[in-house]
């Protein structure tokens, strides 16, 4: 683990800003050095593994989920997830309402936009998800909060590129962050990971998701 790399990001972050610290694939005595420094926001991109994480670890851990979600498994992570990133389709928002509302919750979610140039990545594109939001089956899910959106910038060394992903998502969420009703309020517009945060951060983002600069390569 890099202490250093991690107290100089928390250092110059904007007090608007939250950090996640991206876990996966790392062990859990570095996950257990890191919240020892204080850190309470830890992300996952596997259920599996985020599940034993959970068992083992602290339980005032924020725990995000911020990899692709199969409806299937979301019943495993809904009684503790503190928040999704990565939902992609109305089914799986119907899922994850109907697990929160048998664990008596309400789990708050992110709509992840696609906005990279590549086919690998999930994600509603810009038409989805308005769609999405304006639709009157939306109301009817209440164990669910929309509070915001999430986007992965393309995996180039191109950081106009990049620029220019992050600054067509932060422009969606400005156009609609005004439009708010009982279970939607964009808040906050998670963008931004080892390599790009600090552009992400210029173009708007709120909440940066960085893995490798804070426990090294994976
Ligand atoms: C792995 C991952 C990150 C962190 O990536 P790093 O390059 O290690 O900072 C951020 N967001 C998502 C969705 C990821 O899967």
């Amino acid at each position: 683990m890099n202490t250093d790399n991690y107290l100089n990001i928390k250092t110059f972050l904007l007090p608007n800003v939250t950090l996640i610290a991206v876990s996966k694939t790392k062990p859990i005595h570095a996950i257990l050095n890191l919240y020892n420094t204080g850190e309470r926001n830890f992300g996952e991109n596997r259920v599996q593994e985020l599940i034993e994480k959970y068992e083992y670890l602290p339980k005032d851990i924020h725990w995000h989920l911020i990899g692709h979600l199969q409806t299937n498994k979301v019943k495993f992570i809904a009684p503790f997830v503190h928040l999704i990133h990565s939902v992609d389709s109305f089914k799986l928002l119907e899922e994850i309402n109907k697990q929160a509302g048998k664990n008596k919750r309400i789990i708050n979610c992110l709509l992840q936009i696609y906005i990279a140039k590549e086919d690998t990545k999930f994600g509603f594109s810009f038409e989805e998800a308005e769609q999405l939001m304006y639709s009157e089956e939306l109301k009817n899910l209440t164990n669910i909060k929309i509070v915001g959106l999430m986007g992965m910038a393309t995996n180039t060394e191109k950081t106009e590129q990049i620029r220019a992903e992050f600054k067509s998502l932060a422009a969606f969420f400005n156009k609609h962050k005004n439009f708010q009703f009982s279970i939607f309020n964009l808040q906050f517009l998670s963008m931004g990971m080892s390599s790009d945060y600090q552009i992400a951060i210029e173009e708007g983002s709120n909440m940066i998701r960085v893995g490798s600069l804070i426990f090294g390569e994976r």
